[in-house]
């Protein structure tokens, strides 16, 4: 069967609600980007996406707490301590990220993470969640995004409002960080076996890793039940050891959002992309990211939003890609999607 047909059968599959296995998503890593069959690709799951998520697009937000010269080094992330970028420590108020948090659900957010160091400190992330719960209304999907846990922690971060937890099974893991995949693995299974729901992109994607790697991270997060997934992309930060490396073409960038998007099918409603993309968000991303304060991407603390990219600027690419949004004034009630 040639490609193109290929995948009109791969969308029905997913529309049906079956799996794609290892050797369908290596065949569809290995389409060229720029080829009419990529294009076929996109648009299926441009397609795919209104269905699995009721034309419903959504902006993921994060507050980076912490930034502080890390002794973990990973080569892709401004905080390691050998590259020297960072060289005072900041750490946000509580009261600073109530408000950042305040604003951004009423800007329309729908997820806000607290995203940290492995230095953060577990219980203080605890406490920090139950104050933007309490003094934040809304129905917005509580996320951390922190070092490994176990079942104890995770049970202790239901008990403080917390919904999502985001962890991924890096690419290059183990090369890239000093973590090793099982120190990942044992992170999500705990979250699988909890209430609490895990959101895995396959990322940090350069052009350097081959379609086995990212074939195996995608399937890892499938297989740990996400409920949002999806593709960021390496950055290259200037002064890392990753600084001068090539970064994804954004038509590659577009291609593996759409693969996660086939792999999804309805099980996986939200799919992500970033940094933002246009192309992405047509091929089948619902999911773009605001993010401020200590940022891996970034060789210094985000007072503003990363790149400039804005609730306003999220909220106005997924319209003009076609989906329905939150407004600025009044987030709608949660829809299941990730839901405690
Ligand atoms: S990704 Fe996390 S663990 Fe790795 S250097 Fe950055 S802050 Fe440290």
């Amino acid at each position: 069967m040639n490609d193109t047909m290929w995948i009109h059968t791969l969308e029905k599959q997913a529309l049906a609600g079956e799996s794609l296995n290892r050797e369908a998503i290596l065949r569809l890593l290995a389409l060229d980007p720029a080829s009419e069959a990529a294009l076929c690709l996109g648009r299926a799951a441009g397609r795919l996406a209104r269905v699995a998520t009721g034309n419903r697009g959504r902006v993921w937000s994060a507050i980076g707490l912490d930034c502080r010269p890390c002794p973990k080094n990973c080569t892709f992330c401004a905080f390691g301590a050998r590259w020297g970028l960072m060289r005072e420590e900041r750490e946000l108020a509580p009261a600073e990220v109530i408000d950042t948090a305040r604003r951004l659900v009423h800007d329309g957010a729908d997820w806000v993470t607290l995203r940290t160091t492995e230095f953060y400190g577990f219980e203080r992330l605890c406490r920090l969640a139950r104050q933007v719960r309490d003094a934040v209304p809304g129905a917005y999907h509580m996320v951390v995004n922190t070092g490994q846990m176990g079942d104890a922690e995770v049970r202790a971060m239901q008990a403080a409002g917390i919904d999502v937890v985001y962890h991924s099974l890096r690419l290059g893991e183990g090369a890239c960080t000093c973590f090793t995949p099982e120190e990942r693995l044992e992170t999500l299974r705990a979250v699988a076996r909890s209430p609490l729901r895990l959101a895995h992109l396959v990322e940090p994607v350069g052009p350097e890793h081959s379609n086995e790697e990212i074939a195996h991270v995608l399937m890892t997060a499938l297989e740990n039940g996400a409920v949002l997934s999806g593709v960021m992309a390496r950055v290259a930060v200037p002064g890392t050891p990753d600084g001068r490396r090539e970064v994804l073409s954004e038509r590659r960038l577009a291609q593996l959002t759409a693969i996660t998007r086939l792999c999804g099918g309805l099980r996986v409603p939200d799919i992500c992309v970033h940094p933002a993309s246009r192309l992405a968000v047509e091929w089948g991303a619902n999911v773009v990211v605001v993010e401020g304060g200590a940022v891996p991407r970034h060789e210094a603390f985000c007072g503003e939003a990363w790149r400039g990219f804005d609730m306003a600027q999220a909220r106005a690419l997924l319209r003009e890609a076609g989906y329905a949004v939150n407004t600025a004034e009044a987030a709608p009630g949660r829809d299941g999607n990730c839901a405690p």
